[in-house]
């Protein structure tokens, strides 16, 4: 006879006590999508109808956010595709309290309303003495957006033709900024661009000079380029997007610019991120003039880019609380790497452990190097770890999987062990 009559309905499979607890918490739609998986492969003669209740618990996201939790075994410490930093616990922390309703904008002394995310501005204001005013938007891109309709819609940005950058996924700064309505006046060249270029550009049009960070790239060779200094006595602003939330300067990190140094050399707007090096949530922060901030605060365009509340707790927390595993991550030691590599690979005879090196990501610093040591397996491996639970994601390299502890929590080691394990010797099979 025909099992697959016997395969259970929807209705049915419902009742399940355990599927009826998940629907409460996770909504209908997921534990529907998980009993229809199920049955689909008691269809396929995958599994039996009985244990159809089964797979589909077995199924089931871990939390209804749909997007998983993932270990981040890249060496590639802000890595785009895993969402750039890893939060704190007190970000997180911070978070699940501002989940529900909370004062961000009510004063609760006084009971009337208040600036919004007061707290959390008050506490970059402080971290960046050198800034007169203080604004946070969703994400450096933003920042960027309304710096340009604010200060120069229908006007000229002066921009030098070795700062014209792709931030990543085919988006351009040019065309971002162009978008606004502000025009682009080009000036120097690819790998040479002086103070006088610019000063011969600055006219009534001009709405400010912006110095881009090259994020992603380095330019070697015959190169100059004009420091802020140079081109503060030309009469319109200066606004420096330094793509990083470097607040202030890092000894390991000697090439990156930093929000206070780039004030104090007289930009009168930094942009920064919330996340790129920072390790807080994404935003875009905005630091400088008061005047000019307070412009960008009361533009009609600054309601669409406002930062949402968890936002803002999460960037108090990151920038009131302890280290971040961002900074953690960036510093950690190698010994202790190696250590813990060694352990892993003395229980998997087809591992070998091997010096590697990380890169900090997300766009950044990218020409530093941090030694680092990797588990090094067959590269078969790496589609089964992709698909373990949770998702672990090394980097393939030189024909081999490279797995490199750096941004792994030391309590998810023996997940990789299991993991690993549980694929067997030959993981494709
Ligand atoms: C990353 C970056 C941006 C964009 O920031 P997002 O927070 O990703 O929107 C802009 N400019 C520079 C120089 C960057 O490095």
């Amino acid at each position: 006879m025909d099992r697959r009559r016997e395969i259970p309905r929807t209705d049915a499979v419902l009742s399940d006590t355990r599927l009826r607890a998940a629907a409460e918490r996770l909504g209908r739609g997921p534990v529907k999508d998980a009993i229809r998986a199920a049955q689909a492969r008691a269809r396929a003669g995958e599994l039996d109808p009985e244990g159809v209740a089964d797979a589909a618990v077995a199924a089931l996201p871990a939390t209804a956010g749909g997007l998983r939790p993932v270990l981040n075994a890249t060496g590639v410490v802000l890595h785009t595709n895993l969402g750039r930093a890893a939060l704190s616990p007190a970000a997180v922390d911070a978070i699940i309290a501002a989940s529900g309703n909370t004062d961000v904008e009510l004063d609760l002394e006084t009971g009337r309303r208040a600036r919004r995310g007061r707290t959390a501005l008050a506490t970059l204001a402080g971290a960046v003495p050198a800034a007169g005013g203080v604004h946070v938007v969703n994400n450096g891109a933003a920042a960027l957006v309304l710096a340009a309709t604010a200060l120069a819609a229908g006007r000229e940005i002066i921009v030098s033709r070795g700062e014209m950058v792709e931030i990543g996924d085919g988006f351009r700064l040019p065309d971002l900024l162009e978008s606004t309505g502000a025009r682009l006046r080009e000036v120097g060249t690819t790998n040479r661009t002086s103070a006088k270029d610019y000063a011969a550009a600055v006219g009534p049009q001009t709405g400010f000079i912006l110095k881009v960070h090259p994020s992603n790239f380095v330019v070697r060779g015959f190169t100059s380029a004009a420091g802020i200094p140079a081109l503060t006595g030309l009469g319109v602003p200066v606004v420096a997007d330094i793509g990083s939330g470097l607040l202030a300067p890092d000894p390991l990190l000697p090439d990156e610019p930093d929000a206070a140094s780039t004030l104090r050399a007289g930009a009168g707007l930094v942009i920064a991120s919330g996340d790129k090096l920072l390790g807080g949530p994404q935003a875009g922060l905005l630091l400088g003039d008061a005047g000019l901030v307070e412009r960008l605060r009361r533009h009609p365009l600054a309601r669409a880019l406002r930062v949402d509340k968890l936002t803002l707790a999460a960037l108090q927390a990151t920038l009131a609380g302890p280290v971040t595993p961002t900074w953690r991550a960036l510093r950690y030691d190698p010994a202790e790497l190696r250590e813990r590599t060694v352990r892993l690979a003395s229980r998997l005879p087809m591992a070998e452990v091997v010096a590697s090196v990380a890169v900090v990501g997300g766009g950044g610093a990218p020409e530093l190097e941090l030694p680092s040591w990797s588990l090094s397996i067959p590269p078969a491996y790496a589609v089964v770890l992709r698909l373990a639970d949770p998702p672990i994601v090394g980097r393939v390299e030189r024909g081999r999987l490279l797995l490199d502890l750096r941004c792994v929590p030391p309590s998810a080691d023996d997940l990789i062990l299991g993991a690993i394990v549980a694929a067997g010797d030959r993981p494709c099979t």
